[in-house]
């Protein structure tokens, strides 16, 4: 039965006491089965509300009902009585709040907990360590350089000359907004990792022997073997008397460290406006072992377009012209010489992989990924 206020008729103090306990009995009680803010609500309603609350009632009925000469001890009572109410309620409040956020913030430590996916190597990621690592067994450093780079050392600096192709926006994503400045500082995304070559030879005296992974960018548009962001290595060594015979030593043993021991390198000359003479090396296609048909029907070897090669990378020995641009630092070309080369980590990914469409490694699908892992 919920409490209600009884009618007074007997104001002795022994009867105004038992009236008074009961009511704070009935208060305490009800303080204590509170358990959320609705509870709480109605509780304070129902006790403390100005219209009808038990405290109003207590009052009009009490009080009002007094006799005249029991008026004044029950006036003194009724506040107590009110008093000890009210600081009841409000206690309630508190305890109930604290009840909900204990409860919101108890941890059941039996529960199994959330398991996360171990995460592996992109595959392009994969590719560029293994490539690196080749180099760093060689006595290679890493080096790396900006993004976001200046028209001197993405261009100027490497011998490009100044109506280049390459300089058009054709080819070339240039920051907007760059027309004030001379034309040797305005800013573009780098085309190549080859400014890392002159930033680290501005740094380091010779003998150097770096590789630069890192991400470049150009204007062609997404589609199954371009991308507008691509990922390319690059290496350089100089030394005093670095010859063609180092470059294709070098090359000839990283190709058979990546690709196996039965590999065969194979150099075309070519051009490249930092290097001199230049060169593509091929290798003997890794998938049909160089006879341009692959598996017991003799299908046509589609990666290697059935010629039995594929082309790897750029290369040739460093432009004369490269090193005067940072001849003050020990680079004179009379007294040393060195080789580069460049390659294209998205497109060996594909071709090691077996993937046919190069959207694939950037389109983040985990389905896809997954199968690298
Ligand atoms: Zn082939």
């Amino acid at each position: 039965m919920p409490y209600t206020v009884p009618k007074l008729t007997d104001y002795s103090e022994a009867a105004l006491e038992k009236a008074a306990s009961e009511c704070i009995e009935a208060c305490t009680a009800e303080s204590a089965v509170v358990r959320n803010d609705a509870d709480l609500k109605s509780f304070r309603d129902r006790w403390m509300a100005r219209k009808n609350g038990i405290l109003t009632q207590i009052n009009d009925l009490w009080l009002k009902g007094a006799p005249k000469a029991a008026k004044r001890e029950a006036g003194i009572r009724v506040n107590e009585l009110k008093a000890r109410v009210t600081a009841i309620v409000e206690g309630a409040r508190v305890t109930a709040a604290s009840t909900d956020s204990l409860a919101a913030e108890r941890v059941d430590i039996t529960l199994p907990g959330v398991r996360r996916a171990i995460g592996a190597e992109h595959p392009i990621v994969k590719t560029s360590h293994e490539i690196v690592s080749v180099f760093q067994k060689l006595g290679y450093s890493v080096a790396a350089g900006p993004v976001v780079e200046t028209d001197y050392y993405n261009f100027e600096a490497l011998n490009f000359p100044p109506n280049h192709p390459a300089r058009d926006t054709q080819d070339t994503l240039f920051i907007a907004g760059q027309q004030e400045k001379p034309q040797r500082e305005r800013l573009l995304l780098r085309t190549h990792t080859s400014p890392v070559q002159i930033r680290t030879m501005e740094k380091m005296p010779p003998p150097i022997r770096i590789v630069i992974p890192g991400t470049v960018h150009r204007n062609d548009p997404p589609d199954a073997s371009h991308s507008p962001m691509f990922n390319q290595i690059e290496g350089l060594a100089v030394d005093t008397n670095i010859t063609f015979g180092d470059l294709k030593g070098t090359l000839d043993h990283a190709m058979k460290a990546l690709f196996g021991s039965s590999v065969k390198t194979h150099f075309r000359p070519s051009f490249f406006p930092f290097t001199e003479p230049s060169a593509e090396l091929y290798v003997t296609c890794f998938i049909c072992g160089g006879s341009g048909k692959r598996g017991p029907d003799n299908a046509p070897c589609r990666p290697c377009k059935q010629t039995g090669w594929i082309e790897v990378l750029g290369c040739g020995m460093v432009d004369p012209n490269v090193f005067e641009f940072v001849k003050e630092n020990g680079y004179d070309p009379k007294k040393v010489s060195g080789f580069a080369f460049g390659m294209g980590v998205d497109r060996l990914a594909l071709l090691k992989y077996g993937v046919d469409d190069l959207q694939y490694f950037f389109q983040g699908d985990v389905r896809f990924l997954q199968q690298f892992g």
